[in-house]
């Protein structure tokens, strides 16, 4: 089966809302592409200019975050229906600093997916080993493990639609990219995964990406490994370069 590639970026806490909109103005033209759905997470504050900004483009905005309770006592805090009324269609769910700074865990993680498949927002659910795991043999366990509590209570026809990333820790922000090697061993392993878990037929349709350190050099050697269906890019979102990572 023929997946669709994706590729979003991560734009984390980078751009005001004003430079957000003069930013998308300039990678609008570059990333354009028939052939892969293009994301931009960009920050909370500037969601609504965004989607106002890429209106008439293909190009999609993502959250970087969100709550798992619809509304409440969580100050600072965003909910699913909230980002779908902004006109929101992906978020980011267990991007490992949210994990690392804001104590993110597992069971969060599936929380928040739940919450995002209910209201129809695509979760990018983040996975990925430190380098001391790596460095100890356990990658593929412990991403295994992350990938299945994330999709506790996740139905086949709702894990279809999911984007997982595979974003080495070690690899995130440091210009230390995996090997091609590495990062479709992984995304291989969470396809194996998620066949267990569902079937086939499921695990054909998940699209699966890769993060850590992408470049417009490494994407094509990494985005036409058979189990990688795109990336998630931080840094090099942000520069006209994207449009050729986009078009690799
Ligand atoms: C990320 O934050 O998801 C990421 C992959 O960052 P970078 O591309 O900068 O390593």
């Amino acid at each position: 089966m023929s997946r669709r590639k994706i590729v979003a970026g991560n734009w984390k806490m980078n751009m005001t809302p004003a430079k957000a909109v003069e930013l998308i103005a300039v990678l609008s033209p570059v990333v354009a592409s028939d052939d892969v759905d293009v994301v931009f997470c960009v920050p909370s504050i500037s969601i609504i200019p965004a989607v106002a900004a890429v209106k008439g483009t293909k190009i999609a905005i993502g959250a970087q975050n969100m709550y798992m309770a619809d509304s409440g006592a969580f100050t600072g805090e965003i909910s699913a229906p909230m980002l779908v009324d902004a006109g929101v269609s992906y978020v980011i769910i267990g991007h490992s600093e949210r994990r690392e700074y804001f104590a993110e865990s597992d069971v969060m993680v599936n929380q928040k997916v739940l919450k995002a498949f209910e209201y129809g927002l695509t979760p990018i659910i983040c996975c990925g080993e430190t380098l001391t795991q790596r460095e100890q043999g356990i990658t593929i366990d412990f991403v295994r493990q992350q990938i299945k509590i994330a999709l506790l209570g996740v139905s086949s026809e709702q894990v279809k639609k999911a984007v997982i990333a595979y974003e080495p820790i070690w690899a995130i922000g440091t210009g230390k990219v995996a090997t091609t090697e590495q990062a479709q061993e992984v995304c291989a392993a969470i396809r194996v995964l998620i066949s267990e878990l569902y079937d086939e037929a499921v695990a054909a349709a998940v699209r699966i990406q890769y993060g850590g350190s992408v470049t417009a050099e490494t994407a094509a050697d990494l985005f036409t490994q058979v189990d990688i269906d795109g990336g998630l890019v931080g840094g090099a979102s942000l520069k006209p370069d994207f449009g050729k990572i986009v078009n690799y």
